[in-house]
């Protein structure tokens, strides 16, 4: 029996998979079930033309055992096989994929659910094992090959014994060293865990046994370990599930199984979209923001799938910032990934989702708005303020976008109002929307500038976060209707006291006059007002920044 050396190309390949290619190792196996559902895959795809075979899916699955005595780790499946010719092939070569030679051969146009691509996960398998064995039975023959391999030197292959055609790969999971623990990965527990991170959507069952602590049947104190085969993967993913099957509880449910937040989802949002871009999503908006949300420290970003199969945690790219808010997965068959299947190669795709993603979720937030507004002004509580940012920032590039989700105080209605419910409102001859600046609505109510307009009946938006004016900076104006700060100089009200200011402007000159000189440096000028009712005095903006915009920009650092 002599040993085969990979190719000399291969070796360093083989290197790199082992050292550099994956972030993580745990990885390794993400990459043999995924191989493992891929042979599954293959029998299935088989049986759809071949009459002679016929695909019973309750009798495909993937067993997974780890052996803390004999330090191995075993990954069995029930999938296609390989032959002799194929283990040489398909193991003995670096880079080449029999399941895309597979997916090409067969001309399987949707056969998108095969995994398999680049030809190098299964050597992930050394990144925690000193040596792996292959016990491979095709279904396209009588005899079992071994083939067997420590790393970079080469593989050998040699007939075995095998009753059941599939795979059944053992790992020698690598000895502690120094600084290097391995033993996880023979922890049922942990392996558990990388199943459910990273497989748990694999359309086939993932069984491990497993060892549970019970009380003795007829004891009350007395304990003994139970050992039963589970199911560990949920298989069928929520996302592609049809959303008649499913209900506002599984929706809660997923989010919380995710993590997503601890909070119960104000809305959820499930996503099937099959045309020139193909993916599912399932998208959360919440009903608190996270502690840290208004903070550097937070991360946005959705959970990346690329066929049930996790890639990315964290995908920040399908979010805007301004809808940084929002919590979910999405997952797609057209992703081209790069050959760790971190990371992706292109983002055109990427970025086409996530454009018509949030088309979605304003739809969403609209409706919510339109249908519950109770519901919609948590939201806007919690995430308004990021909203406003979103209008602000990119140069107003997304106003179009998020103007009409914005709410704002009222001084005639007393709540929140929208836009357009302002501008519904306004009489015909008014030509501005007014807002007036402040600390809090109370505060607001109380300034001199507003009581020229509100005396004229005209409903002004009260604005108390800082970004609030410089949102409206961007959006300049609304329907075709300016905005217009109360304090400008010029509220472009009708004057019909015209001559009763110039006169009283006339009569104390001198007294004007005097007082600019005492306040000098400090204003402009000082004027007979037409807009004072009640209060003696009232500041006026000299242009167009309010008297609120000038402090918050004076206080910003240079
Ligand atoms: P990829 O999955 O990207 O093709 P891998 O290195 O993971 O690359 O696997 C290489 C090839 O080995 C696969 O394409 C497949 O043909 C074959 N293979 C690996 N694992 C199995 C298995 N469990 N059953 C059948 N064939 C397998
Ligand atoms: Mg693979």
């Amino acid at each position: 029996m002599s040993k085969v050396a990979f190719k000399a190309e291969s070796k360093k390949l083989l290197d790199m998979v082992i050292n550099s290619i994956y972030s993580q190792r745990e990885v390794f196996l993400r990459e043999l079930i995924s191989n493992a559902s891929d042979a599954i895959d293959k029998i299935y795809y088989k049986a759809l033309t071949d009459d002679s075979l016929s695909f019973n899916k309750d009798s495909y699955y993937i067993k997974v055992d780890p052996n803390k005595d004999t330090r191995t780790l075993k990954i069995t499946d029930t999938g296609i096989g390989m032959t002799k010719e194929e283990l040489e092939d398909n193991l003995g070569v670096i880079a080449k994929s029999g399941s895309h030679t597979f997916k090409t051969e067969n001309e399987i146009k949707d056969g998108h659910d095969i995994i398999g691509q680049f030809g190098v996960g299964f050597y992930a398998a050394f990144m925690v094992a000193d040596k792996v064995t292959v016990i491979s039975k095709s279904i396209e023959s009588d005899e079992a090959f071994k083939w067997e391999s420590t790393g970079p030197d080469g593989y050998t292959i040699t007939p075995a014994e095998k009753a059941q055609v599939g795979t059944e790969i053992i790992l020698e999971i690598k000895e502690n060293e120094e600084e290097e623990n391995y033993d996880e990965f023979l922890e049922e527990y942990r392996l558990k865990q990388i199943i459910k991170k990273y497989s748990d959507f694999i359309r086939y069952p993932i069984k491990m046994d497993i060892t549970e602590s019970k009380l003795k049947e007829g004891s009350e104190d007395e304990y003994e370990d139970v050992t039963h085969e589970q199911t560990i993967n949920t298989m069928v993913p929520i996302w592609k599930k049809n959303k008649s099957e499913l209900t506002d509880e599984d929706y809660e449910n997923f989010y919380n199984e995710k993590h997503y937040g601890y909070d119960k989802p104000l809305k959820h949002i499930h996503i099937n979209v099959d045309g020139t871009i193909r993916y599912n999503a399932i998208l959360y908006i919440p009903e608190n923001a996270p502690h840290n949300y208004y903070t550097r420290e937070f991360e946005k970003g959705l959970e990346l799938y690329s066929n049930g199969v996790l890639i990315m945690d964290k995908c920040a790219d399908l979010l805007p910032d301004y809808f940084s808010f929002v919590k979910g997965m999405v997952d797609s068959e057209d992703l081209s990934l790069n050959i760790s299947r971190e990371m992706l190669q292109h983002d055109r795709q990427l970025k086409l989702i996530a454009k018509n993603m949030n088309k979605k979720i304003k739809t969403q937030l609209q409706s919510i708005l339109r249908d519950d507004r109770e519901k919609y002004e948590k939201f806007y509580k919690s995430f308004g303020q990021q909203l406003k940012y979103g209008v602000y920032s990119d140069f107003g590039q997304n106003k179009d976008l998020l103007q009409d989700l914005l709410l704002f105080y009222s001084s005639k209605e007393k709540k929140l109002v929208t836009l357009d419910e302002y501008v519904s409102r306004m009489p015909e001859e008014q030509k501005f929307i007014y807002y007036a600046t402040g600390e809090s609505n109370e505060r607001i109510e109380k300034l001199p500038q507003t009581e020229l307009v509100a005396d004229k009946g005209y409903e002004i938006l009260f604005f108390t976060d800082e970004i609030d004016e410089f949102a409206i900076r961007m959006l300049m104006n609304y329907k075709e209707k300016e905005f217009k700060s109360v304090s400008s100089g010029d509220l472009g009200i009708e004057d019909d006291q015209k001559d009763a200011t110039e006169e009283a402007q006339e009569e104390n000159k001198d007294l004007f006059a005097s007082m600019k000189e005492i306040l000098s440096g400090k204003v402009k000028e000082v004027r007979a007002s037409k807009r004072l009712k009640s209060h003696p005095v009232v500041l006026t903006a000299d242009g167009e920044i309010s008297i609120e915009m000038e402090k918050i920009i004076n206080a910003m650092p240079d």
